[in-house]
């Protein structure tokens, strides 16, 4: 059944792995000796590493299973306009319509073990380190993890299953073999968060770090205002990344937006005080969430000097 289910997930479009759902205790002990090395900073641990989840849902038994699935997720490219010229703006994979792409991937799950009498159940688990440990991905250098195929542009989901699980893969967590002699996204890091002597990257050096965080934090003055190219997150170590040299350009067109309605956004509005037009191309694009990031952002992506 475990081999038929990881067949039929990949003929639908998911790389599959499955594990034991024992390997869930296994998964929050790696997190605490990581965090007791000081692996992490703890503003940062605090932000990304806290709403996991570590015990087994009433309904899956030990003997059950974890299912990590990935499936490509593009970047999308908007394009903001200031004083009339066009400027493009990235937002990378993961971020946008997450909802409705995880919602596809429990369906396509849940059509497949419900009528054989199996439930699923979402796992709020550290899942890229599921991935490498069941050997879906394995990390880069720069702690981004990459799948066969799909390079580091794709989308991780996990469920909990009753399936039983009688044997699975789980190994120490694996870099690419080609981070053994490239240093490429070490050179591309701007910020130096990716440090060659560590496995585990300087997470309050990332501009991800900085550019999630709430409008309310300002950037560090240490961060060049050169530095930020993605409206959310950053691409610099990846768009080097000779694992992901194949999908690149796995990159979606998002929705164009005026002079006019820049400047809007800009202002720090919030929804209620936009013209509705405008509030409804946010939705589409799945831009709503961040409209209180705008001024910050955008603003310091518009500020750059163009060539
Ligand atoms: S750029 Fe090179 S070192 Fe960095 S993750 Fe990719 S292969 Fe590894
Ligand atoms: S995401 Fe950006 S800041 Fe973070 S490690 Fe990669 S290049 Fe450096």
């Amino acid at each position: 059944m475990m081999e038929h289910l990881t067949r039929e997930l990949e003929t639908l479009g998911f790389q599959a792995r499955i594990v034991s759902a024992r390997r869930l205790a296994d998964l929050g002990c790696a997190l605490d000796e990581q965090r007791g090395q000081g692996l992490f900073d703890e503003a940062f641990f605090q932000d990304e590493l806290t709403g996991f989840g570590f015990t087994l849902p009433e309904n899956v038994p030990e003997t059950g299973s974890l299912v990590v699935m990935g499936f490509p997720d593009p970047n999308v490219r908007f394009t903001f306009t200031r004083c009339g010229e066009s400027i493009p703006v990235t937002v990378p994979a993961t971020y946008l319509h997450v909802q409705e792409k995880d919602k596809r991937a429990e369906q396509a799950l849940t059509a497949l073990l419900a009528p054989e009498g199996y439930s699923v159940v979402e796992a709020r688990v550290p899942k890229k380190l599921l991935a490498v440990r069941s050997g879906l991905a394995r990390y880069g250098r720069n702690n981004v993890t990459y799948a066969g195929g799909m390079g580091s542009f794709y989308r991780l989901v996990a469920y909990f299953s009753d399936l039983p699980c009688e044997s699975d893969e789980w190994g120490e967590p694996r870099a690419l073999e080609r981070c053994e002699d490239c240093l490429a996204c070490v050179r591309a890091c701007p910020t130096g968060a990716i440090d060659p002597a560590r496995f585990l990257l300087r997470a309050e050096r990332c501009i991800t770090f900085w550019n999630e965080q709430p409008k309310e934090v300002p950037f560090p003055e240490w961060l060049d205002r050169s530095w930020h190219n993605c409206l959310v997150g950053c691409l610099h170590c990846q768009r080097v990344c000779p694992e992901s040299r194949e999908v690149n350009d796995f990159c979606e067109t998002g929705g164009e937006f005026s002079d006019e309605e820049t400047g809007l956004l800009l202002e720090g509005r919030k929804a209620g005080d936009l013209p509705s037009d405008l509030v409804e191309k946010l939705e589409r694009a799945d831009l709503l969430a961040a409209l209180d990031t705008f001024p910050r952002n955008l603003g310091v992506l518009l500020k750059q000097p163009r060539s």
